[in-house]
């Protein structure tokens, strides 16, 4: 092994940095030369690559977004695409492909392995939702981010005897939001996972009951994949009477300096993808599964099914009384 590749694609997540440095210091310190590509997929066919040297890396550990920039490459969905990627992997002379992304980047990278390009994945998605994996990098850092802004909505929701419906990121996974949900203190989360368990009617009641209770504020969290929470809030305004505002964290969850967990899966995992390549593995990606880093074929992981653990959501609700 004497030259690898490294690139970030798809949605970015806080903490790529720190995978980014992880993967080109490991590899460095093995005598192996480290090509960045920027913009994802995009720079391999465009040829905005660049020897990485280790102070390409120097405090970027603490920076959000990723230094290699990301894209989505439409041209990777055409067989002309692929061939050129493929071709120009072998031009550079390339050993391997380290592709820090999500699952639509690791289908990317399935495509590429056919054309013997010699993959290894690196799970990142502020979304949780890749299922060969039950971390993936950035995560942690989105869910902060949403935490902290429940807080403030729930000291001005409380000084107004106001209902708050806060939509979180996610895609169409409820990991941010059941997450957001339980250490925001909300009293209910719309998730979509839970199709047909939670509606809105049953948020409006919940809020109408929690009031006669003597409740004199809600926190109600939504996630994207639910979405809606415009017409909700004014539902919940229109049927109860209790004045409520709709926030929408959007692309605020994407960024920001990633949390010490981020920077340890980040720069644990990074490592580990460099080791399997000096193993000689081929066709790979990390994951982090019942507490252990773990590699797994690429296909094998694109196969995989995942579970959100619904108790989290039957204890956000005995806490919520
Ligand atoms: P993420 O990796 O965050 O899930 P996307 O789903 O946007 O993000 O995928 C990132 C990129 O991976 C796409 O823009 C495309 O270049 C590539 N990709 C996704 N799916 C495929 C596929 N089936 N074949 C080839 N390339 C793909």
């Amino acid at each position: 092994i004497r030259k690898i590749g490294v690139l970030t694609s798809g949605g970015d997540a806080p903490g790529m940095n720190a995978a980014i440095r992880a993967v080109v210091r490991t590899a460095l310190f093995h005598d192996i030369q480290v090509i960045g590509i920027r913009k994802g997929y995009n720079g391999l066919l465009n040829g905005e690559i660049k020897e990485m040297y280790s102070k390409d890396v120097s405090n970027v550990m603490n920076l959000g977004g990723t230094i290699l920039h990301t894209a989505r490459c439409p041209e990777m969905m055409t067989q002309e695409g692929l061939n050129k990627a493929a071709a120009i992997y072998k031009i550079l002379g390339l050993d391997a492909l380290v592709v820090i992304g999500g699952d639509g980047s690791y289908r990317g990278m399935a495509e590429l392995a056919k054309l013997g390009v010699n993959c290894i994945g690196i799970p990142a998605t502020i979304d949780l939702d890749m299922n060969s994996t039950e971390y993936s990098i950035g995560f942690d850092t989105a869910v902060n981010t949403g935490m902290d802004a429940l807080n403030k909505l729930r000291d001005t929701s409380s000084s107004h005897e106001r209902c708050s419906v806060v939509e979180v990121m996610g895609r169409d996974a409820g990991y941010i939001a059941v997450w957001c949900g339980m250490v925001g203190g909300a009293e209910d989360v719309m998730f979509p996972e839970a199709k047909g368990v939670i509606d809105s009617q049953k948020v409006i009641q919940q809020i109408l009951e929690n009031r006669s209770i003597g409740k004199r504020h809600n926190l109600i969290v939504v996630a994207e994949g639910v979405g809606g929470t415009q017409k909700l809030a004014k539902d919940i305004q229109d049927i109860t009477g209790i004045q409520t505002r709709a926030t929408i964290l959007g692309h605020l969850q994407r960024g920001g300096s990633p949390t010490a967990i981020d920077r340890m899966h980040a720069s644990m995992m990074g490592y580990h993808a460099v080791k399997a390549i000096l193993e000689g593995k081929e066709n790979q990606v990390i994951c982090f599964n019942k507490g252990k880093y773990e590699i797994i074929g690429l296909e094998e992981s694109l196969g995989m099914e995942k579970t959100l653990d619904q108790d989290i959501y039957n204890v956000i609700k005995i806490l919520a009384i």
